[in-house]
């Protein structure tokens, strides 16, 4: 039968934007392996041995350890959602557009939200968190580790033990730093944590890997009244992935093919490994963008994501015109600003598999 709309045959890209990154012909073999029914025993098994290996790159012993449905946001809405209520305080630290998306998040939620602002390009500083925490009681302390958005790596040891000294929950976003640097949920005193596949973990977009801490859990059944999203709650999450293995929707099979490829890789290669390459990749890559006389966002390399690297787009330069060229000529995409540095900021170089930087 011929279609009017032809083969399917997308151009051959290099894949060097803020996500969907890079996946390996490894990973994508995997999507391409016939199904298996959601409780058949051999698919159980691939569901172990993806939560086992999400237990590894979250550094994390947590039970509730799972993926919800949907990308990255499906993550950040089921981590607030599940957190929590009608009324309950909450406190945000925003220092980029995915911090926006919190406070947007928790306020459709009817959570009375704080915000503690930073400037964008920079990381949030404990003492701002100290600083609010003297008037503010909230229930949980949210904030993005990797800002997309700005290229900024949050450091985080002290503001989990702040949110934990004033007895609030510590939910941090994940989505860029999952697979691309030791994340060390345990270690840092994460609560609720939450990822996208399609960024550091080099797998399709489409999957949430999370993970709650018995605290959250506690939290979880302390809850006045059921999440109010069916879909999205977490206790559903685990009646299928815990040992209930509940029907509550229907196996992400194929994902959980690629995911567990890809999480293979990130076992095979060690997280220090993978973050070094990261770091290295990025050196070379600033080296480049200054001698072209390129000014980066973020003014302190401490605070520089090694797997995410912003550049200020230089004046009488149209960011749009560089991004199509670089498309239509070299078949590469990176991204442009986001929110607040649209049309000001180019992102590249996100990478699961080959080059990043
Ligand atoms: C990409 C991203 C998200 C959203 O993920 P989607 O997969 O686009 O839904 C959330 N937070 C951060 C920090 C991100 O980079």
């Amino acid at each position: 039968m011929t279609t009017p709309f032809g083969t399917l045959n997308p151009s051959p890209r290099l894949l060097l934007g803020p996500g969907p990154s890079q996946i390996s012909p490894r990973v994508l073999r995997a999507c391409a392996t016939p199904l298996l029914g959601y409780l058949d025993p051999e698919y159980l098994a691939l569901m172990d041995e993806t939560q086992a290996l999400l237990r590894e790159v979250f550094e994390t012993k947590n039970a509730w350890t799972f993926c919800a449905p949907g990308t990255g946001m499906a993550g950040m809405e089921a981590a607030f959602i599940n957190a929590l209520e009608p009324g309950d305080e909450v406190l945000i630290c925003v220092q980029g557009a995915f911090g926006e998306r919190m406070v947007e998040i928790a306020r459709r939620l009817g959570a009375k939200v704080t915000r503690v602002d930073t400037e964008w390009g920079r990381a949030t500083q404990p003492e701002q968190v100290a600083e609010a925490l003297r008037t503010a009681r909230p229930k949980v302390v949210a904030l993005v580790h990797a800002e997309t958005s700005t290229g900024v790596l949050q450091p985080l040891e002290e503001i989990a033990r702040l949110a934990h000294e004033a007895g609030a929950l510590f939910l941090v976003d994940c989505v860029t730093s999952l697979g691309g640097m030791p994340v060390r949920a345990d270690a840092v005193g994460m609560d609720i944590a939450y990822s996208g596949t399609q960024k550091c973990l080099g797998a399709p977009p489409s999957l949430a890997p999370m993970t709650f801490s018995p605290a959250a859990v506690e939290a979880y059944h302390a809850r006045k009244a059921p999440v109010p999203s069916f879909y999205l709650d977490a206790g559903q999450f685990w009646r299928y992935w815990g040992p209930e293995r509940a029907y509550h929707q229907t196996g992400m099979i194929t994902m959980i093919y690629a995911l567990r490829e890809a999480l293979l890789e990130v076992h095979e290669e060690g997280l220090a490994a993978r973050s070094a390459r990261h770091r290295r990749n990025q050196r070379a890559l600033i080296a480049g963008l200054e001698a072209m006389g390129l000014t980066l966002l973020v003014p302190d390399p401490t605070w520089r994501l090694p797997s995410l690297t912003t550049v200020l787009v230089p004046e009488g330069v149209e960011d749009k015109a560089v991004r199509g060229a670089l498309l239509e000529k070299y078949g590469i995409e990176i991204g442009g600003g986001l929110g607040r540095l649209a049309g000001r900021g180019g992102r590249g170089g996100r990478g699961g598999f080959g080059a990043s930087g």
